[in-house]
């Protein structure tokens, strides 16, 4: 190589290092939602409106290039380049740094809950729409393809947040009417454990079982229940969850899956849960 070329050569290099630089940075975590919510410019209504023309007038726009979405972990970033979350409501500054836990959540768990739940011939919404309201008498509720939270619920109980990782799965697993509402919210709450934040302390899955409960008690009940059921006969919480989509689910169907009455198996997990509790499913699933 004459001196020339390796100036040259030299030179070339270091402006392709520096362009990835600048690149890495912008693909970082911290800011990715700064976009959508900014209470001191306009309200969050009108940002949630602007939103709306935005995707759909600049879908392919919003797309491309992957790298800035910034979700941070690059796993989550192909499955989630289809998939949109709109918000709307009142929020206040204090109330911003909650809503941007729950959109990082949203495309961590959603791509799971669809890999996982998704009914292939009823596919789930790719579009969730968050509404935030002061005062609900609930927690939060989910209605098709919106999600409806307490503000006043998370800003007491911000730690609260897997609840919508418990909404979403409602989302995938639209269930024709009239299914068994015991296990409706007890795989909910199931999944919630299973795709939700790492840590979830002050929930009720945290409570031991006792006498007093019962399989069909629904929620963490049920849930804990079914995380038992399917670390000893895997894949039968996903036929459970199939059957209810095909309109066939009873409580039959535990022993047609497992070759044994619900209340035996209910009898194992309560004598199992000590050994259960030392290990996380998220290793797993
Ligand atoms: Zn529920």
């Amino acid at each position: 190589m004459n001196k020339i070329f390796i100036i040259k050569w030299v030179s070339l290099s270091l402006i392709v290092s520096l362009q990835t630089i600048v690149w890495t940075g912008e693909g970082a975590g911290e800011k990715s939602y700064g976009f959508l919510f900014s209470p001191n410019s306009t309200s969050a209504q009108d940002k949630a409106q602007e939103t709306k023309q935005e995707n759909k007038q600049d879908v392919k726009a919003k797309q491309v290039p992957k790298k800035k979405r910034g979700f941070g972990d690059q796993n989550y970033v192909k499955d989630s380049n289809e998939l949109q979350l709109s918000i709307e409501g009142p929020i206040d500054a204090e109330f911003a740094p909650i809503v941007g836990k729950l959109t990082t959540l949203f495309y961590e768990c959603y791509p799971k809950l669809l890999k996982r739940f998704d009914n292939p011939k009823l596919p789930s919404a790719k579009h969730v729409k968050l509404r935030f309201r002061p005062a609900v008498n609930v927690p939060a509720y989910c209605v098709n393809d919106t999600i409806t939270i307490s503000m006043d619920w998370l800003k007491k109980h911000p730690e609260d947040i897997g609840l919508l990782t418990h909404e979403l799965t409602h989302v995938v697993q639209h269930y024709p009417g009239g299914q068994a509402g015991w296990m409706v919210e007890g795989i909910a709450d199931y999944a919630r454990f299973c795709y939700g934040p790492e840590t979830q302390p002050g929930w009720s899955w945290n409570r031991r079982l006792g006498a007093r409960n019962k399989f069909d008690q629904s929620y963490t009940v049920t849930g804990k229940f079914l995380w038992w059921l399917e670390e000893h006969y895997p894949k039968s919480v996903d036929k459970l969850h199939q059957n209810l989509q095909n309109r066939t689910f009873s409580v039959d169907d535990f022993k047609t899956i497992t070759g044994k009455e619900i209340n035996e198996l209910w009898e194992q997990c309560l004598k199992d849960q000590d050994k259960n509790s030392k290990s996380s499913p998220k290793s797993s699933k």
